[in-house]
């Protein structure tokens, strides 16, 4: 069944030319534990969120061609600011605290929550989400409440599925299909170990980014 409805993306659509890794400088603009302390600048902003582990820092090393932009976690749920990463002085990727570890506190839950929640309701610069699904693992309801609050605001969301290197082709497509019924976005199977949907995760947010100039 399908719970959501924003403005997908159909990667068929896209006319504008893909950034590719190669093409992407990127830098760390800053990191956030605030949204007041997040400076007004008026270029766009793509969000990535996935719970705790899920392969978010990878995949965001991935798409920028950089080995540790972002901190790959050895210890999950420790990251809980907002980063700031500028690419190419034009756009940011907005890495949000990753949600969903056991043995985080219930207060630091709550306020990594609220930080998230009000971020993604409230940002003005905001023009789309990269959900990151684990391909093993059904969606949490975390993972479904933020889907919502982008549909509500009808900004679109990309689902990368991720470290699909770990299932077998068959079910990866079953999943890839059970997902965009759920979801009604467009979905990306990725995985930093293949290399698969790099390109294509690159291209639809060039598309988003490109449709918000
Ligand atoms: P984060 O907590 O969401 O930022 O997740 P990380 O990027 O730190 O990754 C968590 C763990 O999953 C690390 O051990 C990664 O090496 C591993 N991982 C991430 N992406 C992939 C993938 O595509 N394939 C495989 N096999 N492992 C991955």
């Amino acid at each position: 069944m399908k719970v959501f409805s924003s403005d997908s993306i159909d990667s068929k659509t896209i006319r504008t030319k893909s950034l590719k890794s190669k093409q992407i400088d990127c830098h760390l603009a800053g990191t956030y534990f605030t949204l007041d302390q997040i400076p007004g600048d008026h270029r766009p902003q793509i969000a990535f969120a996935g719970r705790s582990n899920v392969g978010k820092s990878s995949l965001l090393n991935k798409l920028v061609g950089q080995r540790k932009m972002a901190k790959v976690s050895g210890t999950p749920g420790k990251t809980r600011s907002i980063n700031f990463f500028s690419i190419n002085n034009r756009f940011y990727f907005v890495d949000l605290p990753g949600y969903g570890y056991a043995k985080v506190s219930r207060k630091e839950r709550e306020s990594w929550g609220k930080l998230i929640e009000t971020y993604l309701t409230e940002s003005e610069q905001l023009v789309g989400m990269v959900l990151l699904l684990d391909c093993r693992r059904e969606p949490s309801e975390q993972d479904l409440m933020l889907a919502e609050w982008l549909a509500a605001r009808k900004l679109p969301i990309i689902v990368a599925l991720t470290k699909c290197d770990k299932i077998i082709r068959s079910k990866l497509s079953e999943k890839v299909l059970a997902t965009e019924m759920q979801f009604d976005v467009e979905v990306i199977p990725f995985s930093i170990v293949s290399g698969i949907g790099k390109n294509e995760l690159l291209g639809s947010i060039t598309y988003l980014v490109e449709k918000n100039f």
